[in-house]
């Protein structure tokens, strides 16, 4: 049914062509007016649709795309009603948008489909307007053909939903836009569950962007830079599997800041490629039987080891361990029985070196161990090698259970130092094998160096260390003590320093033995009997008139003061002999001072307040700054001897210990200077203002019985 349309403008069919206003314009003005007048003609030339009905659905006008796309002649489109035209979906989506307009006025825009004559379906956007027509309320749509574009969106999203990558579009608030399946796979949710979500909340399971967990977030990149980035990801599935995430992300879209509003993230799961290369490198660098790193592994680590040692002048140590008989329990008892020794040996070979060092199997039978920054003495290092050879001996000392049987396994093992790069990696490899050779034909389950002045040095520590371990209960040691005097000789105290008499070696000097009774923990029952006999002395000194003022230095060595229960241990020494803690000075060395300052301090207090005074023993041969001096407890400097030897020999001596006591004197210490050998050292020092002396010139280190006899006179002639 055809409405007539009051006369308005005729277009070229002598037709009538709407003259509208929208109901909410308000601006009727004449120059409002030539701009919403309409030209029918003008309507027909536009490729949209565009129709004019009622309230009830009654078409008034339609252009001329309206009835052709649709398949009509014009007068059969308006003889149709608007519910009748498309499907009961349209008719019933258009009924509650035209309910909105109605209620807010306005005008909406949607997408739908329309129904064209021979029944195809179009996808659309409508634009509909509420409009007053001769003062009646009218609706204008507008219907735009958007086949094209559905069809490359869908096109596009079976592009991204085929692709194994995930995808998502976020904005700024972190939300996700749109998804393609392989995201919702890899983050293992339904797409309907991910769009709007936040990613982290999709992806990470958290409340908050992952950038404020720490995360190197891609996307926030991206917003916050508008530049591409590429990051990897650690996730965890609901079963706490980990899963290795490449994010790749980048600006979609702009405002007109040039401020990122989208960004595209592009998700590849790497884990399985990872996993690959684990296993690969795996393959690589470890032995599959026992897990341990192979040859390879160790070759390079080694060349590491080399640069390590160059730069700390630390010595390293690789150990050759070759099991005993081997061959003959895989030939007994079969390969699979050899494999479970293997197994376990690597077992117990890590478990007494440390982490830092390397175990590695080499093949067969043979192992190979790498030791590092042992010390930077050659002796020492030494002995610290054998030491770890020796408890490897151990660990393979108690029986193996082999599927059920017992079995015993010895090793022989070669062992060859390195000191930065003074051979190469096949020449130390070629050493350590010759000394386990050697090992071998000593009677297996042995050790050799591969140096014979190296294993003859061993073999004489060996020998040292079994007698010192004899020492204490065979009443081999004893104090002797230096005089400490003024300038004029008058004696103010005494240094106790450790002699050793052995029956065949004679007076063993503690230079000889200490640095060895530090290594093997021989020094803590040493150090505890030197403190336990000089606490006995100054108790009984107290008695003596001539004694009784004088104070004893007594050597503490850095493992001893390091013992946790250290200072408990001189409480209890002291109250044991009752000597006076006021009469009692530790003399401690720059280099203990400074390995753990906080320790210290603790400790020197603690034993301060009971009474004990502190010298810093060697002064001048450490680096202990001016504000570490000034932080401990001390009461007095002792300059070293070196210094105090080369006075009037070396240039700058002089000049340093003239330092050294100024220094002391500026910060309150009492300075002493040892080894005072001759009246022009002697000189010097009373000339630059040092405080006391030590030294031959005196007297040497002497027996109790000596030094008592030396206090009864109160002075020493020269
Ligand atoms: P030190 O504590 O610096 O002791 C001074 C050393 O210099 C002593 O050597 C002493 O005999 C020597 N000496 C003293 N006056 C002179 C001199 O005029 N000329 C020369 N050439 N030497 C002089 P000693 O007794 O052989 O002790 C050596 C080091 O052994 C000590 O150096 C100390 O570090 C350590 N030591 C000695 N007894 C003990 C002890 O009971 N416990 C600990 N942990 N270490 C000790
Ligand atoms: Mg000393
Ligand atoms: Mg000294």
């Amino acid at each position: 049914m055809k409405k007539d349309i009051p006369p308005a403008r005729r277009n070229s069919d002598g037709e009538a062509a709407p003259c509208l206003k929208t109901v909410k314009d308000t601006s009727a003005h004449g120059s409002m007016d030539a701009e919403s007048h309409l030209d029918a003609q003008l309507l027909d030339s536009t490729f949209d649709s565009v129709f004019l009905h009622d309230l009830e659905g009654n078409f008034l006008y339609v252009n001329e795309a309206a009835w052709k796309t649709r398949g009509y002649t014009k007068d059969e489109l308006l003889a149709i009603n608007l519910h009748a035209l498309d499907t009961p979906e349209y008719a019933r989506l258009i009924k509650t948008r035209i309910k909105a307009l109605l209620e807010n006025g306005g005008g909406v825009v949607f997408e739908s489909a329309h129904q064209c004559k021979d029944g195809a379906v179009i996808p659309v956007e409508v634009s509909v307007r509420l409009i007053e027509y001769s003062g009646q309320n009218l609706f204008l749509s507008v219907v735009r053909d958007i086949s094209q574009r559905k069809q490359t969106e869908s096109m596009v999203g079976n592009v991204l939903d085929s692709i194994d990558e995930g995808f998502i579009i976020i904005d700024r608030d972190f939300r996700i836009l749109t998804s393609n399946l392989a995201y919702a796979k890899n983050v293992g949710c339904h797409l309907k569950e991910i769009i709007g979500q936040p990613c982290y909340k999709i992806s990470h399971h958290i409340d908050k962007p992952c950038y404020l967990n720490g995360e190197d977030c891609a996307v926030k990149h991206v917003f916050d830079t508008g530049e591409p980035r590429t990051t990897i990801h650690t996730r965890y599935t609901a079963q706490g599997q980990p899963l290795y995430v490449e994010t790749k992300a980048f600006a979609l879209d702009k405002n007109d800041q040039g401020e990122v509003q989208t960004a595209i993230e592009i998700v590849v799961d790497i884990t399985q490629k990872k996993q690959l290369e684990d296993e690969r490198h795996r393959l690589a660098f470890f032995d599959p039987l026992t897990r341990l790193p192979n040859r390879r592994l160790l070759l390079d680590r080694l060349e590491q080891a080399f640069i390590a040692s160059a730069r700390s002048s630390q010595y390293g140590a690789v150990l050759f361990l070759d099991l005993d008989h081997f061959k003959t329990l895989n030939d007994t008892k079969g390969h699979d029985v050899g494999d479970l020794l293997l197994v376990e040996v690597a077992g117990r070979l890590r478990k007494v070196v440390r982490e830092v060092d390397t175990v590695s199997r080499q093949g067969g039978d043979e192992f190979m161990v790498l030791l590092q920054n042992l010390s930077d003495k050659e002796r020492s290092a030494i002995n610290l090698a054998s030491l770890v050879a020796k408890r490897i001996c151990a660990s393979l000392d108690s029986p193996f259970n082999l599927a059920g049987q017992e079995h015993h396994c010895t090793a022989s093992i070669g062992i060859c130092l390195f000191s930065g790069y003074d051979s190469t990696v096949h020449e130390l490899f070629k050493y350590a094998d010759t000394a386990m050779y050697e090992s071998k034909i000593a009677g297996r389950n042995a050790v050799r160096f591969f140096d014979p002045a190296m294993q003859a040095a061993l073999e004489e520590s060996s020998a040292l260390e079994a007698d010192l371990r004899q020492a204490l209960s065979a009443r081999q040691f004893t104090l002797y003590y230096q005089p400490q005097t003024e300038s004029d000789g008058r004696i103010i105290g005494a240094e106790a320093l450790l002699r050793w008499n052995h029956s065949n070696r004679g007076m063993v000097s503690p230079l000889a033995f200490i640095p060895l009774a530090e290594e093997n923990g021989l020094i803590l029952p040493i150090g505890r009997w030197v403190l336990e006999e000089a606490c006995e002395r100054l108790a009984a000194w107290a008695s003596i008139s001539a004694a009784s003022g004088i104070r004893l230095a007594v050597n503490v060595s850095a493992r001893q003061f390091r013992q946790p229960d250290f200072v408990m241990e001189v409480q209890e020494i002291l109250k044991a002999s009752g000597a006076d803690p006021a009469r009692l000075k530790l003399e401690l060395t720059e280099s203990l001072v400074l390995v753990d300052l906080a320790d210290t301090i603790a400790k020197m207090q603690a034993l301060k307040a009971m009474g004990i005074g502190f010298s810093m023993d060697d002064f001048g041969t450490g680096y202990s700054s001016l504000s570490q001096l000034k932080c401990l407890p001390l009461e007095q400097l002792k300059i070293d001897q070196s210094f105090v030897r080369d006075l009037g020999i070396g240039p700058h001596d002089a000049a340093i210990v003239e330092t050294i006591i100024a220094m002391g004197r500026t910060l309150g210490f009492h300075v002493i200077a040892e080894g005072v050998e001759t009246e022009e050292q002697l000189g010097f020092l009373v000339r630059s203002g040092c405080h006391a002396y030590q030294g031959y010139l005196f007297s040497r280190p002497v027996p109790a019985a000596e030094l008592e006899r030396l206090l009864a006179t109160g002075y020493i002639e020269r």
